[in-house]
């Protein structure tokens, strides 16, 4: 039976990963080894329950006792803390779902790739963060990665069979998010209840309001460059209101292949569960003769400045993305708390970028662990400090 690991369970990921495994058969069919979460205790027990894991383990040391409690007399082992979601992380298992949200998805996802599995990455920032390192990890360990995201998992759909080298350039598509059609001047007065509201997608909160920012397409250009080794000039991003082409690889012969779906990340999520091979998903099949038009238009660098802000982290290099990311998680801690408007987000990580940048040796050190969190830490001081 193939062992299995869920990070972040009870999140909008590791959600729609369990519903793909209990349809599958759940603990019939897999030995699931190791299930986490974070506040959200009780459907974190629920889950050990329903799939017998043997382990459940909470983020948070102030919530053991709740899952300990929720999960007496199972049997199943709780544990709690960001170092017990490491050693679960050591846990041998075939394929492990890498769905915690932010950097903290980094050190869980090394952790697991040490142990040679088959990591499925939703977690996009522990690429932008650490992206070399996450890869060169994976290659000394014989590890794979499999990409969740939607477009990556489409791009890599995309290139089954392919070479490398024939590929000419590779386009993501994005939804545009809750203020594409909003006049620009009025994204000031954006709340975060409008903010939090997908035109498509039914994500976490924090992805949700990233897309209506182009912050999540911003970490998304990185990430395409860091997995699949593209150069920045190669990437290009299309606003596509449908959200149906998820990605297109063009190659060097103008043959430009698109990859079609609902917008459902079961999709994704199948696709890396079920890799090499396909199985059947329970997602709507497109009509498209009742679609009958996909739309597409190229963003507008007023609308979205944390795209131009990506093209700068990639040209600046070296630990510019952990920079990036620590400083756009902490920006958006404070839109979240009510804290910073909507666009004062992307002025905060454009002045952390630019401190950063400024420190001779701080953004060329290694891409090393420790090197990151320092820089993870160093930005998210700075943002603060722009916040005061
Ligand atoms: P959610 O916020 O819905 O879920 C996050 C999960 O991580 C929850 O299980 C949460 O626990 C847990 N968690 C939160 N903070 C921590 C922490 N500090 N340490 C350990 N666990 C923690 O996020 P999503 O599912 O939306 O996103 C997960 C990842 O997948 C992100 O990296 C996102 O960018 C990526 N992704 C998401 C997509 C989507 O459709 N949602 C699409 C593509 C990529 P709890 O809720 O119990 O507190």
């Amino acid at each position: 039976m193939r062992r299995i690991t869920i990070f972040g369970a009870t999140g909008s990921i590791g959600e729609n990963t369990v519903d793909l495994i209990t349809r599958a058969g759940g603990a019939d069919a897999y030995d699931v080894v190791a299930l986490t979460g974070g506040r959200n205790v009780a459907r974190l027990a629920e889950q050990a329950r329903a799939l017998r894991a043997d382990l459940a383990v909470t983020a948070h040391e102030d919530c053991y006792a709740d899952l300990k409690d929720a999960l007496a007399g199972t049997g199943i082992e709780v544990a709690a803390g960001t170092e017990a979601i490491e050693a679960a992380a050591e846990r041998p298992a075939d394929w492990i779902m890498s769905a915690i949200v932010g950097a903290a998805g980094l050190k869980p996802g090394l952790r697991a790739l040490e142990q040679g599995t088959t990591l499925a990455l939703a977690n996009k920032e522990s690429l932008v963060t650490a992206g070399p390192l996450l890869m060169a990890t994976a290659r000394r360990h014989g590890a794979t990665i499999l990409p969740v995201d939607s477009e990556h998992s489409a791009i890599f759909q995309g290139l089954v069979g392919e070479d490398m080298g024939a590929v000419e350039r590779i386009i993501i598509t994005a939804s545009g998010g809750a203020f594409r059609d909003w006049p620009v001047e009025k994204l000031a007065t954006a709340t975060l209840a409008q903010a939090s509201t997908h035109p498509n997608w039914n994500m976490g909160q924090r992805i949700t309001i990233d897309s209506a920012s182009m912050f999540n397409k911003a970490l998304e250009v990185i990430e395409v460059k860091e997995f699949f080794g593209t150069s920045p000039d190669q990437i290009e991003v299309l606003v596509h209101p449908e959200s149906l082409v998820h990605a297109l690889v063009g190659f060097r012969d103008g043959a430009l292949m698109a990859h079609l779906g609902a917008a459902d990340m079961r999709h994704a999520i199948g696709y890396a569960l079920n890799w090499p091979e396909r199985a059947d998903l329970p997602v709507e099949r497109l009509n498209l003769a009742r679609i009958g038009q996909l739309n597409f238009t190229a963003p507008d660098p007023q609308r979205y400045p944390a795209l131009r802000l990506a093209y700068e982290v990639m040209a600046m290099g070296g630990l510019a993305g952990a920079a990036f990311n620590a400083a756009k998680e902490r920006a958006l801690d404070a839109f979240i708390a009510g804290e910073a408007g909507f666009l004062q987000m992307a002025a905060i990580v454009e002045q952390v970028l630019d401190r950063v940048s400024g420190q001779t040796g701080l953004i060329d050190a290694p891409i090393e662990l420790e090197n990151v969190m320092q820089m993870d830490q160093a930005a998210r001081e700075i943002a603060a400090q722009c916040l005061t």
